[in-house]
């Protein structure tokens, strides 16, 4: 048997090739910096191949991790995903199916507090903890952000902002007297609502910037950085809008504008990390809630349809992890991961507390990717992937290269495709791989019985004074 330090020597020369690739366990407590971007295309960063939105920050993160080529969110809009996202657990197993409605009067408009959060499961491991903009898992009083785990709290409640501060005008979702005007209530920072000076997003990258500057030294930290960008309603500053001029199409010149201002935003993150001196030990995720949507000018070439839809431009995103303690870099990793995995990798990795929040019988739906990233697990990390809409009548799963969809009113969405070779799903084999189909089908079947219905209403259900 090869000593650790004979081992490590060879590794280090590149002589050793059983394992050599397995990096010691990491240590304790790593940091969470946990970046959503909203509506993101799939070709829309550069490490996803994007040529006229330069993102050498996001890029960063990418080069000096692993980039997953199958990322996947649970859901394909953004209250389900985020659900998915903050929990580790499928959302529809809670009933957060649909993006809630924003009425404050309604309650368990959000995550039910059955669940627990990444902040609740990082509390008792002694974390520090910040949600930074966009939340919309919650307006109703003891859902919101400080509520479920999160120690302090800059953002808004709501599932889309206005980005110029001078738009944000109203006290409160209490002086909301029409539909969508959610959109423009001041920013909340803890329980106060208050004045911002700068285009939102700038804020937001400010604001989770100079909190790692604060607590640099006073133990782990989680930041849960929730940007809106590039959401609609599409607005940028001529700052950025300058550097697409050559852009001519208006809608994309304006998208192209606002993630540039999330690239450098991500940018200041990073040289926040570096200046704690906590690079090493900081996990770094980066990934969209969600597929391009129709509205914002993105893409998610060379994937079918977009934010919505069962196909995989609605759940398959830019995503990407750094954490060099843990894994090595300039990865791409092919298996098939969820954001389901960003909760099973952190939790792991927090120790005995962190997993010893976990409420008994909900058990998380995600995994540590850790093992298959560092190369000590070969295979993949999850053997089935599954979605469902509820609304629709409508589920999804991927077992190996294979996704189904299936209706319960024939769609124009349902088949069965092989993604290894049919990444656009253009070929439906449910004529000629039955017998795979329905195998599938009872997969998704079994699945579903463990599922509830949507807890709440929906978005468009509140029209306040209509
Ligand atoms: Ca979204």
């Amino acid at each position: 048997m090869l000593s650790r330090t004979l081992a490590a020597t060879l590794c280090a020369v590149g002589a050793w090739v059983g394992g050599c690739q397995a990096k010691p366990a990491p240590a304790p407590r790593p940091n969470l910096v946990l970046i959503v971007a909203d509506d993101l295309g799939y070709a829309d960063v550069g490490f996803q191949g994007c040529e006229d939105i330069p993102t050498p920050h996001i890029d960063r993160i990418a080069r000096e991790g692993v980039r997953f080529s199958n990322g996947y969110v649970t859901g394909a809009v953004c209250g389900p995903s985020r659900a998915g996202l903050i929990t580790g657990r499928y959302q529809d197993r809670f009933g957060s199916s649909r993006n809630p409605t924003v009425d404050p009067s309604v309650p368990n408009n959000g995550v039910p507090r059955t669940e627990r959060t990444i902040a609740e499961l990082l509390e008792p491991a002694g974390y520090n903890t910040f949600a930074v903009g966009k939340w919309h898992l919650g307006t109703f009083p003891g859902l919101h952000p400080r509520d479920r785990g999160f120690d302090e709290f800059f953002g808004f409640l709501s599932g889309g902002h206005e980005y110029f501060p001078d738009r944000l005008t109203l006290g409160g979702l209490s002086d909301v007297k029409k539909q969508w005007d959610w959109y423009r209530t001041k920013i909340l920072h803890n329980g106060e609502r208050v004045v911002i000076d700068d285009y939102l997003t700038d804020e937001l990258s400010d604001a989770a910037a100079a909190y790692i500057d604060r607590k640099a030294g006073d133990g782990p930290f989680f930041v849960y950085l929730a940007y809106n960008a590039p959401h609609t309603p599409l607005q940028a500053t001529d700052e950025y809008l300058a550097r697409f001029a050559h852009i001519e199409d208006g809608k994309r010149r304006t998208y192209a504008a606002m993630v540039s201002a999330m690239d450098d935003g991500v940018g200041r993150v990073l040289d926040a990390i570096e200046r704690a001196g906590v690079r090493d030990n900081t996990l770094v995720v980066f990934l969209s809630d969600n597929g391009g949507a129709p509205n914002n000018a993105s893409r998610n070439t060379p994937l079918r349809g977009r934010k919505g839809q069962p196909w995989e431009g609605g759940v398959r995103v830019p995503f990407a992890m750094r954490w060099p303690d843990a894994f090595g870099g300039g990865l791409v990793y092919e298996h098939p991961v969820s954001s389901l995995d960003i909760c099973g990798t952190i939790v792991a990795a927090a120790g005995d507390q962190a997993t010893g929040a976990l409420l008994p019988g909900k058990p998380l739906d995600g995994v540590d990717l850790v093992p298959y990233l560092n190369g000590s697990v070969r295979g993949r990390p999850h053997d089935v992937l599954y979605w469902r809409w509820y609304d629709q009548g409508r589920y999804a799963l991927r077992v190996g290269d294979d996704k189904l969809i299936v209706s319960e009113e024939p769609s124009e969405f349902d088949g069965l495709f092989d993604l290894s070779a049919d990444i656009g799903e253009r070929r439906d084999l449910i004529e000629v791989r039955g017998g795979d189909a329905a195998a599938m089908r009872s997969k998704a079947e079994a699945w579903m019985e463990d599922l509830v219905p949507p807890a709440y209403p929906g978005l468009q259900s509140w029209k306040p004074g209509g």
